[in-house]
């Protein structure tokens, strides 16, 4: 199949957002406002941390304050894919906090539990399906490395089916799988807008006040309490929560551990009976293969395939702007790894594509932390897997601010900063020496040179 033609009707935006269901934005604030707690940004790690608190303590007056419109940004074009894991995977969990692993995981289960609960509780209509993610081997490289991690998982008690090269492909039929395995209880397949736009409601319902179109310009510490400067209005709030993502921080510190890291991804068409039967998929898990340079790929209630990943893309000088959200090198990309995993759709056409921006830290995991004596607390670095984990770090925000220890804030994880990205130029030449160094990888049964050698001792990475 030509990828050009399959993609010649596409729409260039998410396809998550392009949605009846999409609510009006809520008035912007004017005037000056104080709080209890005031929460910056209407992304997931927003929301949970809004909603929360008011699950907290209904006394609390809260307010949310998001610069253009809940769930615009990352959280409402992710793939959706909400997973359990709150350390990019066991492997790099391991590696770092190998005495906290077990807890880790643990925590992780319960937060992802906690999260399918909460989307019930509050009747949120996302399309929350708990199928797991099915990891596929196309190399047999990738297989052995496979295999290392499921004996850890198990002894860890995480649930893992292996599956041989005729299994995996009785769950999703492709001619490229060699192997893989069901990861059954880690993640959950949802549809992340309408997930914003009804923890949106949810934080209205418990009466917390959402200003939309309304960003923070400015940041004071006023001593008794902290000011927060928007074009129209100010609010005077005893607490702040950061839950900006990616975007310039309040918080000037944050910025040397954040670099903007663009993923990019297609929607089918809705397959047809014949199409979905040519590929099975009964079990409807997301999939993920397991090459440095991944695809993540999913159904979506209506049958469709979301496609997305395999190109990370650090554009020099570390910028945000909307016209890296269209990248068509990498969608022709894309649409030609499509084909070529699930050859039997040759005829199928794309609806939409697009891409977004990814928080991306050395460790690949959130950080988390205090400033302003206490009064702000802020999590950032989700690093392409903050679906699920943005609510375990609203929780954490949360904890920090409340100023107790908690089991939670007695993490290391929590507790330990990542190593923080050089400056510029050095910055942007070291990240494409690393996306160089990761394609030379797959191209080479994944033997990491010299290079990637040498950040994996450092304990510095780069991913989305
Ligand atoms: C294409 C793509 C696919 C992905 N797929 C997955 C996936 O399948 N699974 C997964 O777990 N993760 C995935 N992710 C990552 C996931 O979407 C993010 O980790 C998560 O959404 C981060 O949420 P957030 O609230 O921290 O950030 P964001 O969603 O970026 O929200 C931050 C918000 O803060 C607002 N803001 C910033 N500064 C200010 C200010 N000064 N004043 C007011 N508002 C401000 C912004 O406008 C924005 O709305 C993907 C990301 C992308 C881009």
């Amino acid at each position: 199949m030509d990828p050009l033609k399959a993609l010649a009707d596409a729409e260039r935006k998410p396809y998550w957002l392009d949605s009846p269901a999409k609510p009006e934005p809520l008035p912007r604030l004017f005037g000056n406002t104080t709080a209890g707690l005031a929460v910056v940004g209407g992304g997931f790690s927003g929301l949970w941390t809004a909603l929360m608190a008011k699950e907290r303590d209904p006394s609390l007056d809260v307010v949310l304050l998001e610069g253009k419109k809940i769930g615009w940004a990352a959280s409402g074009r992710n793939g959706g894919f909400a997973m359990a894991t709150l350390t990019h995977g066991i492997a790099n969990g391991l590696e770092r906090w190998p005495e906290e692993i077990a807890l880790l995981e643990h925590m992780g289960l319960t937060n992802l539990d906690e999260l399918g609960e909460t989307v019930a509780r509050y009747g949120i209509d996302c399309g929350y399906e708990r199928t797991g993610e099915l990891h596929v081997a196309t190399e047999p490289w990738q297989l052995a490395e496979m295999h290392q991690s499921v004996e850890v998982a198990r002894e860890l008690g995480v649930r893992f089916d292996v599956l041989d090269q005729d299994q995996v492909r009785a769950e999703v039929n492709s001619p490229t799988y060699v192997g893989g395995h069901w990861e059954r209880d880690g993640c959950a397949m949802l549809d992340p807008a309408r997930l914003a736009w009804g923890l949106r409601q949810a934080c209205l319902s418990l009466g917390v006040r959402v200003h939309e179109r309304t960003p923070v310009r400015h940041m004071r510490d006023a001593g008794t309490h902290m000011e927060l400067l928007t074009p129209h209005g100010t609010v005077r709030a005893q607490k702040v929560a950061l839950g900006t993502g990616v975007f310039q921080p309040l918080l000037r510190r944050l910025r040397h551990f954040l670099v903007p890291v663009y993923d990019y991804a297609l929607m089918t068409e809705p397959l047809s009976r014949e199409q979905l039967a040519s590929v099975g998929w009964h079990n409807r898990q997301g999939v993920g293969d397991s090459a440095n340079q991944f695809h993540y790929y999913r159904l979506t209630s209506d049958n469709r395939i979301l496609w997305g990943g395999y190109d990370a893309v650090y554009y020099n000088g570390g910028r945000i702007k909307p016209e890296y959200e269209q990248r068509d090198e990498t969608f022709v990309k894309l649409a030609e790894h499509f084909f070529t995993t699930f050859p039997q759709l040759s005829g199928l056409r794309f609806t939409h594509r697009w891409g977004g921006v990814i928080d991306t830290c050395s460790r690949f995991s959130a950080f988390y932390g205090t400033a302003h004596g206490g009064r702000l607390a802020y999590a950032a670095g989700y690093t392409g897997m903050g679906v699920g984990a943005t609510r375990f770090g609203a929780n954490v925000m949360l904890d920090l601010l409340g100023g107790e220890p908690t089991e939670r804030t007695g993490l290391r994880m929590v507790r330990e900063k990542p190593l923080p990205f050089p400056p510029e130029p050095v910055r942007s030449a070291g990240i494409q020496m690393t996306r160089w160094s990761i394609a030379q990888a797959d191209l080479h049964q994944g033997r990491r040179n010299l290079w990637l050698r040498t950040l994996d001792k450092m304990g510095l990475g780069f991913d989305s």
